[in-house]
């Protein structure tokens, strides 16, 4: 084991708790690098204990003086970028630039946090003679953060910079398949002066989730996930009435025109399926192709074919998860689809147990089949016909998650028809992966988002925040009125 035993952090302190463990394997050898513990509800319970402790001292510093930690938080992901990114490739497995991107969107997410002391002033106004009424925004209290495998640094930083920067203290359950960034998330926070027991970490998996959705202690929870589990998450935690927001999987459609550019329109969807072999949610996973667009799809299996794996592709998570892509790609072909790029069987010389599967383009697949229809979760495209936009627009409509929906036109009037009637929560136009930029909140629709706000942004405010309305008169001369 290259690495020690994972272990919690409770009030500042590296525990490990008595619990039975899990294996961390490298995705790209399948060696395994260490050993997760699955926590229990006596370990959640701890981690209450510890964050409520925290919570007075850290809910009361003034918010101008909490971001001075993520100043230095932000500093510190900059500077350690290299290590952080090393890290995230060897337990996730994506390449090395697709790891530095979700170090340097953390340092944004961080900048983001840093200016939340001009964004939450609150409100004030004379409302009657005399009378004045402010909001103020105070923190929720204990929250919690359950994230998935795919962005072992950038999704636990979607929460813990805002939620602490507006007052918060947190548990952090990080996923089992990858729970090693974590350790440095937290040591480049104490490292940036956070004090013991605003940030917890548990790890684990359902026992401990369950713990969090069930701790009269804890308020809030924020899960990014699959949408089955987003589903139980957001009953269990709503049904113990605290607050949640729960962003689910993805089945995103980019819609290409006949009069789309070829070259932009075939390297941003190769791009968007490909990257971090297509374990994103905002990856493309459905091209909706409008009448005559052979010309752009005959480029994407050029570009697709040229990329190396184990270079240009990383592996994917597990061996479970190789074998259920390979089966969503098998079965397509069975039922008639034509495999344009085939990924499959893909050996990477010197690290053949690794669990790679090179970018694959199904064509000609139609929308009842399941590889149309449910979340693949790697680098597999499938291309669907449409005679007009109308019925890409119809085929998109039809699915029920609702995260991100693209079209590549030249023509502002289809571009904005479908921006206006695509139905999903971050659209785009000539982009693979339309992802909002801070202050832009991230955030999906129907099975792609349960519960109100967004993530990140200026939508999170909301989220990790609880509005105080006051209204005051010292001035004795305002009088009686109708709203005394
Ligand atoms: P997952 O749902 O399997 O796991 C997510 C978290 O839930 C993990 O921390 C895991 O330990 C926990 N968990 C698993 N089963 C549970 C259960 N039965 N009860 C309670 N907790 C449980 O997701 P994953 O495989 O880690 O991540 C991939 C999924 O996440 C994909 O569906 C992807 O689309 C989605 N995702 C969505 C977004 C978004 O913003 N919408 C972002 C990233 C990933």
């Amino acid at each position: 084991m290259k690495y020690a035993e994972v272990q919690n952090c409770i009030g500042g302190a590296f525990v490990s708790p008595d619990a039975p463990k899990l294996d961390v394997y490298d995705p790209s050898s399948g060696r395994i690098l260490s050993r997760v513990p699955l926590s229990s509800a006596r370990d959640v319970d701890a981690a209450v204990i510890a964050a409520h402790a925290a919570l007075p001292g850290w809910s009361g510093t003034p918010i101008k003086e909490r971001v001075q930690v993520l100043y230095r938080y932000k500093t510190l992901l900059e500077k350690h970028i290299d290590e952080l990114a090393a890290l995230v490739t060897e337990e996730n497995g994506k390449i090395t630039s697709e790891a530095r991107a979700e170090v340097l969107k953390s340092a944004e997410l961080t900048e983001f946090a840093c200016s939340l002391p001009q964004l939450v002033t609150g409100e004030v106004l004379e409302v009657s003679r005399g009378v004045e009424c402010r909001v103020e925004h105070y923190p929720v209290g204990v929250v919690a953060s359950v994230t998935p495998f795919n962005f072992p640094i950038m999704v636990p930083n979607w929460s813990i910079p805002n939620a602490i920067a507006l007052g918060n203290c947190m548990i952090l359950k990080p996923s089992e398949l990858v729970p090693l960034s974590a350790r440095r998330i937290v040591e480049l926070l104490q490292e940036a002066g956070l004090p013991p027991g605003v940030l917890q970490v548990v790890h684990g998996g359902q026992e401990a989730v369950e713990a969090i959705c069930d701790h009269p202690g804890i308020a809030a929870v924020s899960f990014v996930g699959s949408t089955k589990v987003a589903q139980i998450v957001y009953r269990r935690a709503t049904s113990h009435l605290k607050r949640c927001l729960a962003l689910g999987g993805a089945k995103n459609h980019l819609i290409v025109m006949p009069d789309a550019d070829r070259e932009m329109a075939a390297t941003n969807i190769v791009a968007s399926m490909s990257g971090c072999a297509g374990q994103r949610c905002m990856a493309a996973s459905v091209m909706v192709a409008v009448a005559d667009t052979e010309h752009v799809i005959t480029r994407m299996a050029e570009v697709a074919r040229a990329m190396v794996p184990g270079t240009d592709v990383g592996p994917v998570i597990s061996a479970a998860a190789l074998e259920r892509i390979t089966r969503y790609i098998d079965e397509a072909e069975a039922a008639g689809a034509t495999i344009v790029v085939d990924g499959r069987g893909t050996k990477v010389a010197g690290r053949e147990e690794g669990y790679y599967i090179g970018p694959t383009i199904i064509d000609h697949v139609t929308p009842d089949m399941r590889i149309a229809q449910e979340e693949v979760f790697g680098p597999v495209l499938v291309i669907v016909r449409a005679k007009d936009v109308s019925e890409a627009l119809e085929i998109e409509n039809a699915s029920p998650y609702g995260n991100a929906a693209s079209v590549f036109t030249e023509s502002g009037s289809v571009a904005r028809y479908v921006m206006e009637h695509a139905s999903a929560g971050m659209v785009g136009v000539n982009v693979g992966v339309p992802v909002p930029r801070e202050p832009f909140s991230f955030g999906g629709w129907n099975d792609s988002r349960f519960g109100v706000g967004d993530i990140t942004g200026k939508g999170s405010i909301g989220f990790w925040t609880q509005a105080k309305k006051m209204t005051t008169k010292w001035n004795k001369e305002a009088g009686v009125n109708w709203m005394s």
